[in-house]
């Protein structure tokens, strides 16, 4: 086995147990393996590994990964900032944006996505603890912002996603995803059917998946320590 499909195996294993504890069925749990600064050698290893999903943060990487590996029919989610001057390689490449928190943005990948593709799929990122992280919409305007979005007709409106800065222990990061999930049930109960909520990573996936997390997003615990910083 790689070291790649036994952390695979590891990852699952703690989503697994995680979801046992909340009293979550997991199929609930979707996990979006993180392979930014990683070559398509690693990609190619956990889709060896039976990994379909995948998050990249940086445009240009991500295209390039998707282009080299278009054969093994892949999800890639951009989870990184989008740009207005980027938004159309984003647009014909991805399946899923996690990032938008602009309308503006949200038309231009609405109007540049390819007629023979499926709508793109769309998260919104909300800044649900006001921390240091600025990207995101702030959880009040989150209602105006999902409507306005629902509306586009080349997008899908998935769900939101959250970066919440590092809680201290296990209780307060759960209480800050907890505020998410009250903001995603909030929005269902407007009559949005939403079906996904990306929260979780490495180090907090635990607490995320106790508050409500339909998807988890990890990089380091599959792929190893980053040479580049996250960003
Ligand atoms: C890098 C990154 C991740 C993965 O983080 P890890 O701590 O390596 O699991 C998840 N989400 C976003 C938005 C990221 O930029």
């Amino acid at each position: 086995m790689t070291t790649i499909a036994g952390n695979l195996q590891h990852v699952r294993a703690r989503i697994a147990t995680a979801c046992e504890r909340a009293g979550r069925d997991v199929e609930e749990v979707t996990l979006l393996t993180v392979s930014k600064t990683f070559g398509p050698d690693a990609v190619r290893a956990a889709a060896a590994a039976g990994q379909r999903a995948f998050g990249e943060n940086y445009i240009q990487e991500g295209v390039n990964k998707i282009t080299a590996l278009r054969e093994l029919g892949l999800a890639w989610h951009c989870i990184g900032p989008v740009q207005s001057n980027k938004t159309r390689g984003v647009a014909e490449h991805f399946d899923w944006v996690q990032t938008v928190d602009r309308l503006k943005i949200a038309e231009r990948l609405s109007a540049q996505r390819p007629a023979d593709r499926p709508p793109l799929n769309i998260c919104l990122q909300v800044n649900i603890d006001g921390g240091l992280n600025k990207s995101g919409i702030a959880p009040g305007d989150a209602l105006a912002l999902a409507r306005a979005v629902a509306a586009l007709p080349r997008l899908k409106l998935r769900g939101l996603m959250t970066i919440p800065e590092p809680a201290p222990d296990f209780e307060a990061a759960r209480a800050v995803h907890a505020n998410a999930r009250a903001l995603f049930d909030h929005l269902n109960a407007e009559g949005l059917a939403l079906d996904t909520l990306s929260m979780g990573m490495s180090d907090d996936l635990e607490a995320a998946i106790a508050a409500g997390s339909t998807m988890v997003r990890i990089g380091t615990a599959i792929f190893g320590e980053r040479a580049m910083p996250r960003d």
